[in-house]
């Protein structure tokens, strides 16, 4: 459960000043969008969908440093409850797990569903992720709205974007009219991004390192800190804040910033880089759910949970700053960090 900054607990939806109901720009985000993105997937110097720009040529069979070929793979779908209250409402927001991650950080946390990237010797069929074709994911999107969610929340869905967006576009034909959340790692590209323009509302993003040599050790990706600064800007350009009468976001941009044990500056410098960059443009959300899974126990710093005083420094310094919309985890409310079963459950309709 997450609570806005100073309201101690996770009930405080609405807000007073709460921005009204802008004119949303809806854009093209059609069919030039999803041929772009076609385009960097099927490069003749192979897949650029990412800044990875790692170069399988997935079209013809290979996977890339995502571990994923072409077609699109779903490990869960499912109402999520854990998401900022914002998100998650009452209902809940209607998650997809892709399979897959180009980020692959060696202390993931839904490490079941990026095996094949991570994992030594991985590189297998997920054998639990269910593939699918575009109108079939179109087909989930429909469901979980007709189901109730407050939104579609698609997780880590980049090195399928050419699928994801022709789902989308499939799916808004036939009447999708709650918001689209693209939950990201912020290793993201600003032309894959820029394909998305119009089709999603609201972008939760990671903002994970700002040193490069952490990026390098934990996600072996030195470049992460610029092209999540570029990312950003493109993710902010797109999605002005706005709320539904309910408290709801139907447009915006909510950085989550991890805090790892043993990096609370560097988590700081996150803060500060983004509350000077974009004030109140966006919402952060301090996590500090951080938990060692075995693949770490031999990392000094990240075999271990975060501390409590760690994390009182890091909100205490976005206090200091003056942030004033952001999501904190407070006490025992961090210890509900729940991390789900990655089984294909809920891709087929029961
Ligand atoms: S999306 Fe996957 S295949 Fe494409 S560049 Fe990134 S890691 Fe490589």
């Amino acid at each position: 459960m997450r609570s806005e900054i100073g309201t101690g607990d996770g009930s405080a939806l609405g807000r007073p000043g709460a921005e009204p109901f802008p004119v949303q720009e809806t854009g093209p985000g059609g069919g030039r969008a999803a041929a772009q993105s076609e385009a960097q997937a099927a490069r003749p110097g192979g897949c650029t969908l990412c800044p990875r720009a790692c170069g399988a040529d997935r079209a013809a069979g290979e996977r890339g440093f995502c571990g994923m070929g072409e077609t699109p793979a779903i490990a869960r779908v499912s109402f999520h409850m854990w998401e900022e209250p914002c998100i998650s409402g009452t209902r809940g927001s209607g998650t997809v797990f892709f399979a897959g991650c180009p980020l692959g950080c060696i202390y993931c946390q839904n490490r079941s569903i990026v095996a094949g990237s991570v994992i030594p010797g991985g590189g297998s069929d997920l054998p639990r992720a269910k593939k699918v074709t575009d109108a079939e994911m179109a087909d989930i999107f429909v469901r979980l709205e007709r189901e109730g969610a407050h939104n579609i929340n698609l997780v880590t869905a980049t090195h399928f974007l050419p699928c994801v967006i022709r789902a989308l576009r499939m799916a808004k034909a036939r009447g999708l009219g709650i918001p689209v959340v693209y939950n990201t790692s912020g290793y993201e590209s600003a032309e894959s991004l820029r394909a998305l323009s119009g089709l999603v509302d609201i972008y939760l993003t990671d903002f994970r390192y700002m040193d490069p040599k952490t990026a390098a050790a934990y996600s072996r990706a030195p470049d992460y800190p610029v092209a999540a600064k570029t990312a950003l800007s493109e993710m902010l350009r797109q999605t002005p804040l706005s709320f539904g009468p309910d408290g709801l976001m139907t447009s915006g941009t909510i950085v989550r910033v991890l805090l790892l044990p043993g990096h609370v500056k560097e988590a700081c410098s996150i803060v500060s880089y983004i509350h000077e960059t974009y004030g109140d443009r966006l919402y952060l959300s301090l996590l500090r759910q951080y938990t060692p899974l075995p693949a770490v126990m031999s990392d000094p710093l990240l075999r271990r949970k975060v501390t409590k005083r760690e994390y009182d420094r890091l909100v205490q310094h976005a206090l200091s700053l003056g942030v004033t919309k952001a999501f904190v985890q407070e006490g025992a409310a961090a210890e509900e960090s729940f991390i789900p079963v990655f089984d294909g459950r809920g891709v087929e309709k029961t």
